[in-house]
């Protein structure tokens, strides 16, 4: 499984997911709205979740109905053209 970044990211960004995550699987890259979880690398952890101030992070079996299109956007995103943390 892995983590997922939903919608209450977006133009937020604050970063605070990245500051907790232990192995640096959160990644962004400048002109980005959100930032996204590997699934590759991501340990399921849940450190990320608890600290997020807009609730926007979520386990992957969890993830609200109307939000499921972030599970594509973050197992689609392309983590080779970014890098870990918060780069917007
Ligand atoms: S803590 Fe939440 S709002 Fe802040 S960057 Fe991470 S996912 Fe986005
Ligand atoms: S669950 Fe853990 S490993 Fe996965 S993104 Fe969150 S802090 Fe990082």
């Amino acid at each position: 499984m892995t983590y997922i970044i939903g919608k209450s990211c977006v133009d937020i960004m604050d970063g605070s997911c990245v500051d907790v995550c232990p192995v640096d699987c959160i990644y962004s890259k400048p002109g980005d709205n959100q930032l996204f979880i590997s699934p590759d690398e991501c340990i399921d952890c849940a450190a990320c979740e608890p600290v997020c101030p807009e609730n926007a992070i979520f386990p992957e079996d969890q993830v609200p109905d109307d939000q499921k299109d972030f599970i594509k956007l973050n197992y689609d995103y392309d983590y080779d053209d970014s890098e870990p943390g918060k780069n917007t």
